[in-house]
């Protein structure tokens, strides 16, 4: 690698890093590199090459050091088996004492509270659920906690959280922090430089971009923490395969291109389905009147491409609205090129205090009008 991350914007750094060495001849993209082990003899690890491609290996390594550049790391990437691979990666930095404390979002990704809720059952871990939106409530809560894992915007609430205030007093209180950056993505916001510790990604999600791979990703600017992270990946076996990876680095070349798409058109929708009449509310952080408008105005780059949409006729208003639609498609998961739409409280773990009708919709990068459309066709039919 010949440049850093400040040498380019981070839409060329998305196309630009992680190629292999320019020299005559040689391929502009990584191989797909499929071996489980390697020539190796003698003191395993001690010549400084691969082993054995649980430990380490070349087809991880491309992905890692671009999304390292991306999210303004002095380090590259760990790239886990899923998203949430790396949040039970992130979870075991949590020091081994009698009564842990661990601070999570009210309103985070669903496994990552049930995963929370595990280790309270299985090592007496203190969960505390914080409005993650509410300051000086978070602040309170990370008194005397060990871990938090923060969400901004919160999937599935879009709730945004003061990143700056909250990262500054977890690092006075001594609190390990985790962002999960999958909402807002590199390009959306670097919680590195606000003073996270550790960020995490569901690579699923708009980082490979086009709903065929599942992966996750951790990163972070200490070297301690970051072998602790990959020594997890290593025994706990938690490795992403070679094909995925390269996929996901695929992905990425586009991700500039498909999230100014994708965030354009969330504008828009949001501002027409708050006009819309058989709408009980819109959530998004562009709308004007959103709690989390002008925190996201300071603190992202750009507002996201989910929107939050409670239509009339309560839940069953809600699976009338996503069994109307023609394009859009009824699917969990988000981030990818394609619209996709779902009630959230259909999983029995999604948190009670998301609301019955609640429906997470992720918007792709179709024409804006053809979405529109299909939108207004299926809330016209609820009356
Ligand atoms: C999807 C998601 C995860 C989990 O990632 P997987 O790749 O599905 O394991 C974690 N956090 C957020 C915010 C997500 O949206």
């Amino acid at each position: 690698m010949d440049f850093g991350p400040d040498d380019f914007s981070p839409a060329t750094l998305a196309v630009a890093a992680g190629r292999p060495e320019r020299q005559p001849g040689a391929a502009v993209n990584p191989p797909i590199a499929l071996s489980s082990t390697y020539v190796s003899q003698g003191e395993a690890g001690a010549d400084g090459n691969f082993v054995y491609t649980r430990w380490d290996t070349e087809a991880w390594h491309a992905f890692e050091e671009a999304l390292g550049l991306l999210e303004h790391a002095k380090l590259p990437a760990l790239v886990f088996a899923s998203g949430m691979a790396a949040v039970s990666a992130c979870y075991t930095l949590l020091p081994n004492k009698p009564r842990p404390v661990i601070v999570v979002p009210k309103h985070a990704y669903h496994a990552s509270l049930v995963l929370a809720d595990e280790l309270a059952a299985r090592v007496g871990a203190e969960v505390r659920r914080v409005a993650i939106d509410e300051t000086a409530e978070v602040i309170a809560a990370l008194e005397g906690a060990d871990l938090a894992l923060i969400e901004s915007p919160t999937n599935p609430m879009l709730e945004i959280a003061d990143l700056v205030e909250v990262l500054a007093a977890a690092r006075q209180l001594g609190v390990l922090t985790i962002v999960d950056n999958t909402f807002a993505t590199p390009l959306g916001q670097n919680p590195l430089d606000f003073g996270a510790d550790v960020v995490l990604h569901s690579v699923t999600k708009y980082l490979a971009g086009h709903s065929d791979v599942v992966l996750g990703a951790v990163v972070t600017n200490d070297a301690e923490l970051r072998s602790r992270l990959a020594q997890h990946r290593t025994v706990h076996g938690a490795i992403a395969g070679p094909f995925e990876v390269w996929l996901a680095l695929r992905g990425l070349r586009t991700l500039a291109l498909r999230l100014e798409r994708a965030q354009a058109n969330a504008v828009e929708l949001a501002a027409r389905l708050a006009q819309h009449p058989n709408v009980v509310e819109v959530r998004h952080p562009s709308l004007p009147g959103d709690k989390g408008h002008e925190r996201a105005s300071t603190q992202m780059n750009g507002y996201g491409a989910i929107i939050g949409l409670r239509p009339i006729g309560g839940a069953a208003g809600a699976d009338a609205l996503v069994a109307g639609m023609r394009l859009w498609l009824p699917a969990t998961s988000l981030g990818g090129v394609e619209s996709s739409l779902e009630r959230r409280r259909r999983f029995a773990s999604e948190s009670a205090t998301v609301p019955e009708d609640f429906l997470r919709l992720s918007v792709g990068i179709e024409d804006v009008e053809d979405l529109w459309q299909d939108l207004n066709q299926a809330l016209n039919a609820l009356s």
